[in-house]
């Protein structure tokens, strides 16, 4: 066993069995000062206030003070927060290169639209990475994975979708379990097949070549995804892959990145674990969320980086629905993983409260990847992937003064 002690804020405390956060109770997290919390096999075995510390064995009791034995796996605090570590729900991180050269373009003022039509975006990743051996993808990729675990990020979903060819998907869904099987983070997989239309392929061509690709990707993935959106894939593209896809895999969508695309309506029409982006959004996709299980997430990454609006997520969690935030971390629009930038978006760019933009960053974005049973809370019994921070931070100042480190320890 092993114990940290003399916490100052123990933040994120959920009951056992509540899997995401809606409505006012996206604004409510549970929080215990002067606290302590123990792990047992990698999972939270218990956590209480100071007083009812438990002395670790072989310690010689002092009534009345509490000072577990250093030699047992015991960290003092310091007075610093611990919290549930990031979960980040939507990650393009498994790609080659970079893309800096469409940096200067976006610079230059060229829409993402327009540099899509002069060859560029997806369809440049995807000649590189068919051009980057398997080896050398999972080396590249792994260093971005590690650099978000540093950050805090204890739970991710990365996303084919940059193949764009039988063999290149099924490349990147092998990169994505390879990353699985290494990384002490948790790693969902997508097949995104349909995140552009192939070189060499006709639109009708393409969607039916990832219809006969769902098979093959299926064993590897645990999602599937369409990108529904103006200029990609239309409501009826959506319905054909996920009627294909009904019993292998569960569909996350982006969607009304670009435009009121439909998206919404038909990720929740077919049970979408979640629909993501949502820059562009009307009343009409709140109503098709309420009562759904699906979770609006949106990514104000893109939103910074591209230069969109920001998702009306105010409007959301107030039309009593929840909502994730996560990095859409990829080359073209989004190139960081930061987890904590995210969340200061959350609370500066969309109004959010440093608690709504903390449980959408945690308990909601673990809830996007089906991992909220077991991630994005402290509760007993879920994994012990935390973050330990410095003396003196709490939830505020980490959204607030979001450029100075904080985190002392990320444990996974
Ligand atoms: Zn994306």
């Amino acid at each position: 066993m092993s114990l940290i002690y003399n916490i100052g804020h123990l933040v994120g405390i959920q009951p056992s069995g509540v899997l995401r956060v809606q409505g006012a109770a996206q604004g409510q997290t549970g929080v215990l000062e002067h606290a302590w919390l123990s792990i047992e096999d990698g999972r939270i075995a218990a956590f209480g206030p100071m007083a009812s510390c438990p002395k670790m064995a072989g310690q010689a009791g002092q009534d009345g003070s509490v000072m577990p034995d250093p030699d047992r796996a015991s960290v003092d605090a310091r007075g610093g927060m611990v919290m549930p570590g990031f979960c980040d729900s939507h990650t393009h991180v498994v790609y080659a290169g970079s893309r800096d050269g469409e940096f200067l373009d976006k610079i230059n003022g060229l829409s993402y639209e327009e540099i899509a039509a002069r060859g560029g975006g997806i369809l440049n990743s995807a000649d590189r990475l068919r051009q980057t051996p398997e080896r050398g993808l999972y080396r590249q990729s792994l260093v971005r994975v590690k650099e978000m675990m540093k950050k805090g990020t204890v739970a991710l979903e990365i996303k084919s979708g940059y193949g764009l060819s039988p063999e290149a998907e099924l490349k990147m869904l092998r990169v994505i379990r390879r990353i699985r099987e290494t990384v002490p983070a948790a790693v969902k997989s997508t097949f995104l097949g349909a995140h552009a239309v192939g070189r060499g392929y006709t639109h009708a061509e393409y969607v039916q070549m990832v219809i006969d690709l769902l098979p093959e990707a299926a064993p590897l993935a645990d999602f599937v995804d369409v990108f529904c959106d103006d200029g990609f894939f239309t409501v009826e593209d959506t319905e054909r892959i996920l009627e294909a896809a009904r019993g292998l895999l569960t569909p996350k969508i982006h969607a009304n990145e670009l435009a009121v695309s439909g998206g919404v309506q038909v990720g929740v029409r077919h049970g979408a674990l979640s629909v993501d982006h949502l820059e562009r959004t009307t009343d009409a996709e709140i109503e098709a969320l309420k009562g759904s299980k699906t979770m609006p997430t949106m990514l104000p990454g893109s939103s910074f980086f591209l230069g969109l609006p920001y998702g009306r997520a105010k409007d959301y969690i107030q039309a009593g629905l929840g909502v994730a935030l996560a990095s859409d971390y990829n080359p073209g629009s989004s190139p960081s993983g930061d987890m904590r930038f995210v969340m200061a978006q959350g609370c500066i760019k969309m109004r959010l409260t440093p608690v709504e933009a903390f449980n959408a960053v945690t308990l909601n974005s673990a809830y996007a990847m089906g991992l909220s049973d077991r991630y994005g809370s402290i509760t007993v019994g879920k994994k012990a992937a935390l973050i330990l921070t410095e003396p003196g931070w709490d939830l505020t100042r980490v959204a607030y003064q979001y450029q100075t480190p904080f985190i002392r320890k990320v444990y996974l």
